[in-house]
């Protein structure tokens, strides 16, 4: 094929609700993150009919430390998105971490920083690019299971676009609602999971399991120049009542991301909150009040993998607190785990969804729950005054051993 007719047969790829509604899927993913692409992206390669579901208009912002880290790195280039030229990050030297009266520096290596506008819109694109349809600016509002086939109940319309200020209200369409039908569907929903299911087997396990003192996440994006940060420096502050990181993206915007406990939020205003913690940064005002600032449910919490023909990947499926920045990586291998194993199922009469559903689960737990465990470690350490305060005295006695810290907590070997 010629450049123009791949360029139309992408094109083709994007999909209006009534040219979606039109067949039966194979595979219908909800939602249009790392997770969702990376699933699409797999299961589209070995053969398989998939939808991708987005309610957003991309490219959208996404709350996030943007810090992209190796193993995150390895899944793109498996991909076939190496992250060089126009999808290149900035590559972090050197982690600064404040603390209540002390400071220290440790080395990087690995790790990029690279904005969720550029690196989700440029991975979806990907997954067009390799077979999958997509249906933008559509929300899945329920999932039925109708016999055979799992039913998606959708809306397109104007709460779908509530988030876009640019977008006014009396420009927007009539909402309009549709059903899609698939054999299976698998949910990339993120944090934020709304997708009701009807008539799937429950059991107590479907409930959302939350961490009791669940930490929110609280962010926003800053125009260039917004404050003297050095290129490839991530600043972290760690407080008894959460952590902020800020870093340069590579468009020259700030990226600011925290983590931090519910209630401190509720006794002044996320704007002051992250403010009073960046001010220990001392890299000047911070123009926070004129910011979008965004947040997040409880960030802890772990569901249900798979039920009947329902498959749930990244942070749908489970997350932990980001203090090491992986979700991007754990995503983006969860997605590409439940890809292989449903195209691996695949039959003459349709997916096999109870064999694709072991062989998820089963991969799942090989290669991602080491990681949530030292992930969940080092949350609870950094929550400890003492054991911060300790390590971070040691460091300044023997700044060496910083390299090998952070290796140890990021799970990096190199
Ligand atoms: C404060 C904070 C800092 C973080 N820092 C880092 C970091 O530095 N590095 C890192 O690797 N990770 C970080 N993470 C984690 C990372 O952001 C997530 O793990 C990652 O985005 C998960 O990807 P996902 O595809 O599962 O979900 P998401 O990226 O959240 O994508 C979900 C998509 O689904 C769409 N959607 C939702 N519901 C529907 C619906 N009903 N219908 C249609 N579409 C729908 C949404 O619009 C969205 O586009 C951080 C998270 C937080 C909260």
């Amino acid at each position: 094929m010629n450049t123009t007719s791949t360029e139309a047969a992408v094109r083709g790829r994007v999909l209006s609700p009534r040219e979606a509604a039109a067949r039966p899927w194979q595979l219908v993913i909800v939602g249009g993150g790392p997770a969702a692409a990376a699933c699409g992206l797999s299961a589209a390669t070995a053969g398989l009919r998939v939808l991708i579901v987005e309610r957003s208009r991309m490219p959208r912002t996404k709350l996030c430390g943007c810090c992209l880290s190796p193993h995150g790195q390895a899944e793109l280039a498996k991909m076939g998105l190496p992250l060089a030229g126009p999808s290149a990050g900035v590559p972090l030297k050197q982690l600064r971490l404040v603390a209540p009266g002390r400071e220290a520096l440790l080395p990087l290596t690995g790790p990029q920083a690279l904005s969720r506008d550029r690196l989700d819109s440029s991975l979806l694109g990907l997954a067009v690019d390799r077979g999958c349809c997509l249906l933008p600016e559509t929300a899945v509002l329920s999932v039925a299971d109708d016999d055979a086939l799992a039913r998606l109940s959708c809306r397109t319309g104007p709460e779908i676009t509530d988030h876009d200020p640019l977008f006014e209200p009396s420009l927007r369409p009539a909402a309009t609602s549709f059903d899609l039908t698939a054999s299976c569907v698998v949910l990339a929903t993120g944090l934020t999971d709304s997708v009701r299911l009807r008539g799937f087997q429950a059991d107590p396990g479907d409930s959302v399991t939350a961490a009791p003192s669940g930490r929110i996440g609280l962010g926003a994006t800053l125009p260039p120049d917004s404050a003297p940060l050095a290129a490839g420096e991530l600043v972290m502050v760690i407080e008894p009542y959460g952590y902020c990181g800020m870093v340069l993206l590579e468009d020259g915007r700030i990226d600011i991301a925290a983590a931090v406990d519910a209630a401190a939020v509720s006794q002044t205003s996320p704007a002051d909150l992250l403010r009073t913690m960046l001010a220990k940064t001392g890299l000047g005002p911070l123009p926070l009040l004129t910011a979008r600032i965004r947040g997040t449910p409880p960030l802890t919490h772990r569901r249900r993998r798979t039920q009947g023909r329902v498959f749930r990947v990244g942070d749908a499926a489970c997350y932990v607190e980001p203090f090491t920045g992986e979700g991007i990586g754990w995503a983006l291998t969860s997605g590409r785990l439940a890809g292989e194993a449903l195209a691996a199922s695949a039959t003459a009469d349709g997916l096999d969804h109870v064999a694709a559903a072991r062989r998820y689960e089963r991969r799942s737990t090989a290669e991602l729950s080491g990681s949530f465990r030292r992930c969940g470690l080092i949350a609870k350490a950094v929550r400890s005054p003492r054991l911060l305060g300790a390590a971070m005295g040691g460091l300044r006695l023997a700044p060496w051993a910083g390299g090998p810290l952070v290796r140890l907590a990021t799970g990096c070997r190199r």
